[in-house]
């Protein structure tokens, strides 16, 4: 799929938890709706930081691109050193390591272990690299049409203000992990589940995508998940338009009514 339709699954998937927590009793206060449905919908752009054109690796200017270079050839690497006889060979990187669940644990752990040890700007960092995705990707033409300073601008002031809500007692940073000292350890679930929605998003693509790996499919190791191929789409055709991104906006909508107690 292209940026903005994983954003809005992003969204819509983070959404959804927001229900089924409100359906488990831990409701989350609306902050925490919010920021995680934003912060969601920018990690849902994140594993695809193994391909040079795609919105992530043109976010942060030279910092992304940079990063992305290191990523698609780190990438590559473990394909080679990890593939079975049964997997192709391949050329570059992309759609491999990062599109695993075990990238999106350990991204995610990442971010939650710096936003517990690092403090208010640990915790400004991940909002400001999430909310700048998430306005790449769910206001895609209006960040194409204006410049990256103001697009990063949009992301630091948006961070500063929201971490200032969540930080207000009863607002959520304590939401789900309620010990001491476990502030903001849930900013890393929004995180795995992000990454885990753009595997699934692109497994209904052509290629599909090898959301298993470690764990071997059959001789492969690397087996690209996904429907049957009569199911499959193309990146960007109609039906990731028409069909599934006005699917991902009802669904959001019902589902952060239900969290939020509308019904
Ligand atoms: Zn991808």
């Amino acid at each position: 799929m292209m940026g903005p339709a994983h954003s809005l699954s992003g969204a819509a998937a983070w959404l959804g938890v927001g229900a089924a927590a409100a359906a488990f009793d831990k409701p989350m206060p609306w902050p925490v709706l919010l920021v995680g449905a934003l912060i969601c919908a920018g990690a849902a752009l994140a594993p695809d930081l193994d391909h040079k054109s795609a919105t992530i690796s043109r976010a942060f200017g030279p910092v992304s691109r940079g990063l992305c270079e290191v990523v698609d050839k780190l990438s590559y690497a473990v394909y080679k050193a990890t593939r079975s006889s049964a997997d192709p060979r391949r050329s570059g990187g992309h759609r491999t390591l990062t599109h695993t669940w075990l990238w999106a644990v350990l991204i995610g752990a990442g971010a939650s272990a710096a936003a517990v040890t690092g403090g208010r700007w640990a915790v400004l960092a991940i909002l400001f690299v999430h909310l700048v995705l998430a306005v790449e990707g769910l206001l895609w033409r209006a960040a194409r049409m204006s410049s990256d300073v103001l697009v990063w601008l949009l992301g630091a002031t948006s961070a500063w203000i929201l971490a200032g809500v969540l930080d207000k007692p009863g607002n959520g940073a304590d939401w789900f992990f309620t010990g001491p000292g476990q502030e903001y350890l849930w900013l890393g679930l929004p995180i795995v589940l992000g990454a885990l929605v753009h595997d699934i998003g692109d497994a209904l693509t052509v290629s599909g995508c090898p959301v298993l790996w470690p764990i071997p499919v059959g001789r492969k190791r690397w087996y690209p998940i996904g429907p049957p191929k009569g199911m499959r789409f193309r990146a960007g055709s109609w039906v990731e338009l028409k069909v599934l991104m006005p699917a991902f906006m009802v669904l959001g909508g019902v589902g952060g009514a239900s969290a939020l107690g509308f019904f």
